[in-house]
């Protein structure tokens, strides 16, 4: 490690990822921060990275307040239903009165928006999503970014937090690598922001070998978000609650455009309506929740798995009436094209053409986000003005650690703010940090050069690991004494999917169970100690793994703490399979001690703020 060369970075605030939440933290941050040091870290380039590096057809969150067309409350509502009333409405109404004005910004920064011709208004998909020529998203929030930032350092990944040596419980910056020259990086900051986006990968993905890699959600999104948190001791809410999406087969090409502006239905293999046949089942498991409009995305896929289990599949979406228009035929394929390439591939390799054959569809494997219609992530304040006593601690969205801001992914409890609630969240998140530093004053963070040394050693210890560890191999090239982290992550998905409720179970689980998949998680991560990686990608693979693998294990807990099913469709708990308002109407919070790596669950109020 002596030959590694050391390159310190102190500033004001750091930004741990670059995608939507991490430009929105960083423009603004500028914003309110004329004077600070604002420094960016993103382990890809922010031109292309994160969850929208392809682009997307649509912004999923716009109230459209000028034209009266939705408030706030109408956004909480929304997200309540949806997540089975669990959500945290304060931080939920916070974004939903600010986003419109990011996307006024978007279109001011040259964002191509699609006009309603007769309105001249944005063009609605849905109630709550606009359309827009997207393929260029990501490198113009990147623009803003790069425009607000002293500096951006792309292709270092992050692997730790470091913490205030002056001060209890405070956060003092960051570390990590760079993957292409190798060198270590130390970020001493007086405020973080995590935005490091969500995970995939963490259960057992439906495509396995020559199609690893090809999920619905971003293959490179490995959890960074929950793990860096987590290690340091902040609370986590809401984390069994994973999210299952129904997509195009093998494509995982979105389905929004084609139910909403198409106007596409489903049906099962026999051209069957098989939503209605499950509506009494689902009214035993669920209650009245099933007769909520629009209903909730769970008790959707819950139809569909049924549906499939009872030997009714495949389940199509039927294209061939709206492709007969050749503007929808049109829609349908730009959708793709702008943001899921890869389905459009797909049909081509399998001769499907959506005019003349209505394709599959799937549901996916669980991931693990705090943005779209799931809530997973870390407990944070909420604003002064709306939050409860509960739901405050002085800066919104700051976590349970001092000095330490999270939006986007990161942030539990407030579904649906997609790419352009969550740049909006970076901006909250932002603006609160911006004010955490004034109120500092002249108080100075300590990171002594022992913390970062011990860092140091930890994270190359993989190169380490391999160079020893491969002259112990005869042949082959399985080694006694390490691991790889493609075998690691392998072992990881086989333990969720089995254990943890994956789709090789049929997304089911209970008690006995979890046990054994929290004994197996703890198992993994005494191996992963013994990870071997051969060049720098494979040390970056290695990380990737660590942190998917303690995400995963605050996920088990988190299955485990709550005794009922709240969401068909993305989780059942076998021993539990009904949902119980009257025990579990509430959020759970968890906090893993940094010092004994074992997790505590409690219960925390629900407050509902809208009517
Ligand atoms: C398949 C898919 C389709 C979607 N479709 C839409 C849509 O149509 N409309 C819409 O509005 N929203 C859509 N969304 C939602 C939207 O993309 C997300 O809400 C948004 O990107 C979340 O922002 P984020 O900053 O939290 O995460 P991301 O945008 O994913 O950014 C996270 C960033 O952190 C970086 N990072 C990760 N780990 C580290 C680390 N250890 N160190 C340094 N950097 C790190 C990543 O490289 C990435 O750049 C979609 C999401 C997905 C996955």
């Amino acid at each position: 490690m002596a030959k590694t060369k050391t390159v310190y970075e102190d500033c004001d605030i750091l930004v741990i990822g670059g995608g939507m939440a991490g430009t929105g933290a960083t423009f603004e941050s500028r914003y309110w921060g004329r004077d600070l040091k604002i420094v960016c870290v993103e382990k890809a380039n922010i031109d292309r990275s994160g969850a929208v590096a392809q682009g997307l057809y649509a912004i999923n969150c716009y109230m459209g307040m000028q034209w009266g067309e939705n408030q706030p409350e109408d956004h909480v509502r929304y997200a309540r239903n949806d997540l089975m009333g669990l959500v945290r409405e304060d931080l939920g109404y916070d974004m939903a009165r600010h986003v419109d004005s990011t996307v006024h910004m978007f279109d001011e920064w040259g964002l191509p928006m699609m006009r309603n011709e007769e309105t001249g208004r944005y063009l609605r998909e849905g109630k709550w999503q606009i359309m827009i020529h997207g393929e260029s998203y990501k490198p113009i929030v990147a623009e803003a970014a790069k425009k607000s930032a002293d500096k951006i350092y792309n292709r270092i990944m992050v692997t730790h937090l470091l913490m205030d040596e002056s001060k209890d419980n405070r956060v003092g910056g960051a570390v990590g690598f760079n993957m292409r020259t190798g060198d270590f990086h130390v970020f001493r900051a007086k405020a973080v922001i995590v935005a490091a986006g969500g995970a995939s990968h963490i259960f057992k993905p439906r495509a396995v070998g020559e199609g690893m890699g090809r999920t619905w959600y971003a293959p490179w999104s490995n959890g960074s978000a929950y793990a860096l948190p987590i290690a340091v001791g902040a609370k986590m809410t809401q984390m069994e609650n994973r999210i299952v999406l129904t997509r195009f087969k093998d494509g995982y090409g979105p389905v929004g455009a084609y139910f909403l502006h198409l106007k596409t239905y489903t049906q099962n293999g026999n051209g069957e309506n098989y939503e209605e046949k499950w509506y009494e089942q689902t009214k035993e498991l669920v209650g009245e929740y099933i007769d909520h409009t629009p209903v909730p995305t769970c008790l959707r896929n819950h139809a569909f798995i049924e549906e499939v289990k009872a030997g009714g599949g495949p389940i199509h979406m039927v294209t061939t009436e709206a492709f007969q228009d050749p503007h929808l035929e049109t829609v349908g394929w730009e959708n793709f094209l702008g943001m899921t390439v890869g389905q459009a591939v797909v049909w081509a390799s399998q001769d499907i053409d959506p005019k003349y054959t209505n394709p599959e569809l799937t549901t996916s494997e669980p991931y693990v986000m705090g943005s779209h219609a799931t809530c997973s992530g870390a407990w944070v304040s909420g604003p002064e003005d709306l939050s409860p006593p509960e739901y405050f601690w002085g800066y919104n969205r700051m976590l349970t650690v001092d000095g330490l801001f999270g939006a986007g992914d990161t942030v539990g409890g407030s579904a649906h703010k997609f790419s352009s609630g969550s740049f909006t969240e970076g901006r909250l998140a932002a603006k609160a940090a911006v004010k955490y530093i004034r109120d500092l004053k002249d108080e100075e963070i300590k990171v002594s050069d022992k913390q970062c040394e011990n860092f140091k050693e930890e994270i190359y210890k993989p190169l380490e690991n391999y160079k020893v560890g491969r002259n112990e191999i005869t042949a082959g090239t399985v080694s006694p004494s390490y691991l790889l982290p493609i075998q690691g992550l392998q072992r990881l998905q086989k333990i969720m999917d089995e254990y943890v409720g994956g789709v090789g179970a049929n997304y089911m689980t209970n008690g006995n169970l979890l046990k054994k998949g929290i004994e197996n998680l703890k198992i993994l991560q005494e191996d992963l100690e013994n990870i071997g990686a051969e060049d720098l990608h494979q040390l970056m693979r290695a990380w990737e793994l660590k942190h998917r693998t303690l995400t995963s294990q605050c996920v088990a807990e988190h299955t485990l703490f709550r005794e009922e099913t709240r969401w068909p469709g993305y989780y059942y708990r076998g021993d539990h399979m009904k949902l119980d308002d009257d025990n579990w109407h509430c959020l759970t919070v968890s906090r893993r001690d940094p010092k004994t790596g074992e997790f505590t669950l409690e219960k925390a109020p629900l407050y509902h703020i809208v009517d």
